[in-house]
């Protein structure tokens, strides 16, 4: 039984590495940081020993500054001596395989990713655009992006895979669900997750009480669940949901969740069911919120309970359609194409 105001989430380590440092957080296993230009700073990085050489999992994105890092890191830092031969990917978004193929293509390093992950990373990096795709502008129009919003971003460039990507080369080794494989002199049971990324890995060490998390276990901030483009009836929101709830049947109290972001935390029972409460709650106040139609944008209130910034604004819109494709596809919420294009979502028996 959790005590009230009793937070079963405990972080050993008060604080992260400094900027090219490592903590070694278990024997041979390495955590460090990396910085990223968004309101979420930062990324974790995690290097495992493995004799004659080093994997790592995830790169952070692809800059030269970034690149800088890393290159300080391996030649006189943490990870000097021995190579970087394989890079572990978790999920295909650029904070995480930024430098993937930057590792391959210039330092003969073996990639390890799902397919999907790879599918998606290599995809999006060749899809680049100078204009911005009809589908995309389309896309926001139906989630009734605000006006002043749509011009700004309608008369810039659009954003790029490929801006903070690596070119990702031909080759990878696929793992799937109920795999195992050898890292750091150990052995991890791979399972998938999905919701904030599709086919997202996560590892579980079979002889310690260690786990790879990525962006699918993070404590202290809820992973978004955007919908794009890309997939614009999807649910993202269902599929985190099964995700978590299957995942959790692996979480033990003893263990030791590395995350993509934030501190390495134990208490993983507990944060998985954080993790599906949260959405509930939300889809609730969102179901409050819907005796009148409004449109993906007019739900942020009811969904975020803050002002959303510029910075985070498509995020939120992204995370607000996932909420309201989950409630369709269940039946709760009925919509309607306004005339500007714009679905008006409302309660399903609401007129
Ligand atoms: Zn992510
Ligand atoms: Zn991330």
């Amino acid at each position: 039984m959790e005590i009230l105001g009793f937070d079963p989430i405990r972080y050993p380590w008060e604080a992260p590495p400094a900027e090219g440092a490592a903590i070694e957080v278990a024997e041979g296993v390495f955590w460090l940081r990396l910085p990223l230009p968004m309101a979420l700073n930062h990324v974790n990085i995690f290097a495992l020993d493995d004799g004659d050489g080093w994997t790592v999992i995830d790169t952070g994105l692809s800059s030269p500054k970034i690149r800088a890092i890393w290159t300080s890191i391996l030649e006189h830092g943490p990870l000097s001596g021995k190579p970087v031969r394989r890079v572990v990917l978790t999920h295909h978004h650029p904070d995480h395989v930024g430098l993937v193929g930057w590792f391959q293509s210039e330092h003969g390093a073996d990639l390890v990713a799902s397919r999907t992950a790879w599918l998606y990373a290599r995809m999006l990096t060749l899809d680049e655009q100078d204009t911005w795709p009809e589908e995309t502008l389309a896309f926001y129009r139906a989630a009734g992006m605000e006006q002043e919003v749509f011009d700004k971003r309608a008369s810039e460039r659009p954003f790029n895979f490929a801006d903070v990507v690596w070119p990702m080369p031909l080759g990878f080794t696929r793992i799937a669900e109920g795999d195992t494989v050898r890292i750091g002199g150990r052995t991890w049971d791979v399972h998938m997750g999905n919701g904030h990324a599709a086919e997202h890995a996560t590892f579980w060490c079979r002889e310690e009480p260690l786990v790879l998390g990525g962006d699918q276990l993070l404590p202290s901030i809820s992973p978004n669940l955007g919908v794009y483009p890309t997939e614009p009836d999807s649910d993202p929101v269902g599929a985190w949901i099964e995700s978590c709830e299957r995942l959790a049947r692996f979480a033990t109290e003893e263990q030791l969740v590395l995350p993509g972001h934030k501190l390495p935390f134990t208490g993983l029972p507990a944060r998985m069911r954080q993790l599906v409460e949260n959405h509930h709650f939300a889809l609730e106040r969102l179901m409050e919120h819907l005796t009148e139609p409004r449109t993906a944008h007019d739900c942020f209130p009811a969904l975020f309970r803050r002002e959303i910034g510029a910075g985070e604004y498509g995020l939120a819109l992204a995370e607000s359609i996932g909420h309201l494709n989950h409630l369709y596809r269940a039946g709760r919420i009925t919509r309607q194409r306004r005339e500007d294009g714009a679905w008006a979502w409302r309660r399903a028996g609401e007129g």
